[in-house]
């Protein structure tokens, strides 16, 4: 793939520029991370993660059964009585540091795993999700002896111990929202990462050893859905921090019911970015492009419903069609990819159902002719046109590069048709006009707003959801309180 010069649906041709894998190496076989030592899971059973843009073997990852769990929890308690709740707040910001310059030293590995394991773009896990997640540990580490003050007239302490399970769209992004805030606080962990993107959350647990932190603080287990559902329920726990699909959470929500357990929950999304006609047109495309298409729309605050003020929308579609054929598919290591490879087959299943259904509900599909790699799992940049508001394509999460187009009329209109959504995780504004701006975040009903910019991060910001995208926020200091008994 790599050797191959690109042919987009454009005339010009680009050369490939693939990043280089030969600076590191991998193992052939990954076991558990457990009380600072990697250990062979009890069931002696292994699981294979492969590269979907080839579908390629990378490496076998342990599974953890019940006992494993056990173990992990165990071990996580034992760090939190001995040690870590134990230890000077401005020790425990040491060891975060530590891990936040470790892992921008390793960024290139980092970066090319990701890539390797999930699918995205090199250019997407180089510029932000390796750097967002050193950053996420920076934050925190800076927060860790300061607890006092960032909840005045409060006595912060620790929850004890963090059951956290985390999906495969930010796999070390989410290992970093998870962990730095509960380490900050002097929790200790059992993080639990997606079974088909295990490896930066392994690699991260061989960098915690580097780092030298006590034995037991961070604990990383691998496995699937039975494996997550072990950790939920493992009475050891204190606090479940999970971010995936709404159905899991509304059974993880389920069956801590009345354990006493705390939880945050980022769950789904169907995020309404709403374009006005006194928009900067130009620039807002970009952000179309950027909220749907980039990272192959596996993010759960993608603008997946695009709201077109109905006067722009001729220009609007016009320029998003023109942009779309420039968009790069394929290999994610190269540094020109724009979208890269569907995570898994079940997931590039679940996208091209969707597609079906978008024309059989009556919607217009618009892909543009750019050629897709003969092995792996791939999905053009999907536009569908004349979308009603009751069709599936506009109400149910696709996580997949799917974008469905409405238009409106009026400020009043928009506001109900985006509100209209079981969901209520992000949306975008793009206007000239702040006083829109101002009116529409109060009453959009969804956790993150975007005004005339779009997925853009910053730890210091809160991000979470409404309706059945969950509730608790991560990122800045309400990512702390979740971590926290405030009294
Ligand atoms: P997605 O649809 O994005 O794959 P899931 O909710 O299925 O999202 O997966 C997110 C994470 O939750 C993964 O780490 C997965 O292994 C885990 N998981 C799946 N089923 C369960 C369950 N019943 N209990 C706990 N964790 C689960």
């Amino acid at each position: 793939m790599a050797t191959k010069t690109k042919k987009q649906a454009f005339d010009w041709q680009l050369a490939p520029a693939p990043e280089s894998k030969d600076h590191f190496t991998l193992k052939s076989e990954y076991d558990l991370f457990i009380g600072g030592k990697w250990v062979k899971p009890k069931s002696g059973k292994y699981f294979d993660t492969i590269n979907p843009a080839n579908e390629q073997k990378i490496a076998r990852i342990a599974e953890a059964n019940q006992a494993d769990v056990d173990a992990a929890v165990k071990a996580a308690r034992k760090a939190y009585d001995n040690v870590w709740s134990k230890m000077p707040a401005a020790e425990r910001a040491k060891y975060i540091y530590r891990i936040a310059r470790l892992l921008q030293e390793k960024a290139r590995q980092f970066a090319v795993v990701e890539s390797m394991d999930g699918g995205k773009a090199i250019r997407e896990s180089r510029d932000v999700d390796v750097p967002l997640a050193a950053a996420h540990f920076f934050y925190y580490a800076g927060w860790a002896d300061k607890l006092g003050y960032a909840f005045p007239g409060k006595t912060p302490s620790a929850l004890g111990v963090a059951g956290q399970i985390i999906p495969w769209n930010f796999p070390l992004l989410m290992a970093a929202w998870k962990i730095a805030p509960a380490l900050a606080c002097g929790n200790t962990v059992v993080l639990k990462p997606a079974e088909t993107t295990p490896l930066t959350s392994l690699l991260l647990a061989e960098l915690i050893q580097e780092a030298e932190l006590p034995d037991g603080v961070v604990n990383i287990i691998t496995g699937a859905g039975a494996t997550g559902a072990a950790l939920v329920n493992h009475p050891g726990i204190d606090k479940i921090a999970f971010t995936g699909s709404t159905g899991v959470g509304k059974l993880i929500q389920k069956s801590i019911a009345g354990t006493g357990k705390k939880a945050t929950l980022e769950l789904g999304g169907k995020a309404a970015n709403i374009i006005f006609a006194d928009a900067t047109i130009d620039q807002a495309v970009e952000g179309i492009i950027n909220g749907i298409y980039f990272n192959q729309g596996h993010v759960c605050c993608a603008g997946s419903r695009l709201f077109v003020e109905e006067g722009v929308h001729d220009e609007v579609i016009r320029k998003l069609k023109h942009r779309m054929r420039s968009l790069v598919v394929g290999d994610p290591l190269d540094k020109n990819t724009d979208i890269g490879a569907i995570n898994s087959k079940e997931q590039l299943g679940t996208i091209n159902k969707y597609l079906k259904v978008g024309v059989a509900d009556g919607a217009e599909m618009y892909q543009p002719a750019c050629e897709l790699p003969s092995k792996g799992f791939w999905c053009r940049p999907t536009l569908f046109l004349n979308v009603a508001q009751s069709a599936r394509i506009a109400q149910e999460e696709i996580f997949g590069p799917v974008l469905a187009v409405q238009t409106f009329r009026t400020v009043d209109e928009v506001i109900q048709k985006a509100n209209n959504t079981l969901y209520g995780l992000s949306a975008g504004v793009w206007t000239d006009k702040g006083s829109k701006i101002f009116n529409l975040t109060s009453k959009l009903r969804a956790g993150v707003i975007w005004a005339n910019t779009y997925n853009k991060f910053d730890p210091t910001s809160p991000f979470g959801g409404y309706k059945e995208s969950g509730y608790g926020r991560e990122g800045g200091l309400h990512g702390l309180s979740a971590y926290l008994n405030l009294s």
